[in-house]
């Protein structure tokens, strides 16, 4: 995990140790979880993201991406506890939106407890971009361009120190389904963008808005000076693009779009706009995970499609979907491996602690990246 990760400093001693979860068989580890959900009821709410493993998704009360299942959360009158399976920076949002300030004077002060069953849950994404990086990079280009007119847009897949930087510098959160419209404000308010950590969902959405490539360099964050780029391109720059990617996405490949037109003239293209420019260019349709399914959901029997997102998702599309012919875009296994680390010895480890009075992996962003984070989030909100 990088610098700006949340996580409460003093953790509470666990109450039952891991180690013995991890020899525990799936249908016992399964009726344990059963019943501490039963005997919690409405105080926990366990969330499950869409690329999270099934056995996994059959204990969440909720599923869906990232930031749905953090509003739905912060709704959610009678919730205690979250128990967020998914990754480090979705439970920082969830904590952030639980713990505003409007629901904490609906609850008398109330926290609602965050918790991650397993804290090495990351997102490699969010890691390619350090707080102290990101700032270290603000303080280099403030040297070739007014950063004044600079606009930092953040996915939310990033660390609450990341969203805190955009709050603090006239900056906004974005998602992979309002990113156009988030770059859209922010070219209402500023000259250009600084977008992080994905390159690729900040180039594919801006050759979407008609910027060529030759006005955004790629800013790498290990270079000595000004990212690799030379000061010329700075200033002509429109979107600056942090050197950042998901592990998962950037696996799917040209050829792989190639292979099954070929086999099945026919098919649809349809992927995730974390895939890389050329992946992009080439689909049917690309859209944000909300969009996959749906465009899934919506789609005739008899449909052909190669999907180029996390494999859980498209695999349980296929098992939803029976009716239509569902292929993985690429010939190699694409998951979210750090998403995977939530498993049921996890989070029957956690629900455990949790009924017994410990609360174990408790992810709590300080109030001052909270409050920054919160300004950054509410403009995307405000975007209609
Ligand atoms: S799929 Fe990619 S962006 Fe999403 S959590 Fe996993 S590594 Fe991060």
């Amino acid at each position: 995990m990088n610098d700006n990760l949340a996580t409460l400093d003093a953790q509470p001693e666990a109450i039952h140790q891991l180690a013995s979860y991890k020899t525990l068989e799936v249908d016992e580890l399964q009726s344990r979880i059963d019943a501490v959900r039963q005997q919690l009821g409405d105080s926990l709410l366990t969330l499950g993201h869409h690329y999270q493993q099934d056995e996994v998704i059959a204990h969440s009360d909720l599923r869906g991406d990232s930031y749905k299942l953090s509003q739905m959360a912060a709704d959610s009158e009678s919730c205690e506890t979250i128990v967020f399976c998914g990754v480090h920076f979705m439970a920082e949002t969830a904590d952030i939106l639980a713990n505003r300030p409007d629901k904490l004077a609906e609850r008398d002060g109330r926290r609602v407890n965050v918790i991650l069953p397993d804290l090495a849950a990351g997102c490699s994404m969010a890691d390619m971009a350090a707080i102290s990086q990101v700032e270290a990079a603000w303080d280099d280009m403030s040297e070739v361009i007014d950063t004044e007119k600079v606009i930092p847009v953040t996915y939310i897949n990033s660390a609450a120190s990341l969203k805190a930087f955009c709050g603090k510098h006239g900056g906004i959160v974005c998602t992979s389904s309002n990113a156009r419209a988030v770059i859209q404000w922010a070219f209402e308010r500023g000259e250009r963008v600084f977008f992080f950590p994905d390159q690729h969902l900040g180039r594919n959405t801006s050759l979407g808005m008609g910027i060529d490539e030759s006005h955004m360099p790629v800013w790498d964050p290990y270079a000595l000076d000004l990212g690799g780029n030379t000061e010329i391109a700075i200033q002509q720059s429109r979107v600056i693009l942090w050197k950042g990617h998901c592990s998962v996405h950037q696996m799917f490949r040209a050829e792989h779009v190639h292979s099954f037109r070929k086999q099945h003239p026919e098919i649809k293209i349809l992927v995730h706009p974390e895939c890389p420019r050329e992946v992009n260019d080439l689909a049917d349709v690309s859209g944000s995970t909300g969009k996959i399914i749906e465009t899934v959901e919506r789609a005739s029997a008899g449909t052909k499609w190669a999907i180029g997102t996390e494999l859980h998702l498209v695999n349980r599309l296929k098992a939803e979907h029976p009716e239509q012919e569902i292929h993985f875009l690429s010939p190699v296994v694409c998951m979210c491996a750090t998403m995977y680390r939530i498993d049921l010895p996890h989070l029957c480890w956690s629900l455990e602690n949790l009924r017994d009075g410990a609360i174990v992996n408790k992810i709590e962003v300080d109030q001052q990246t909270a409050h920054w984070s919160l300004i950054a989030l509410e403009r995307m909100l405000a975007i209609k």
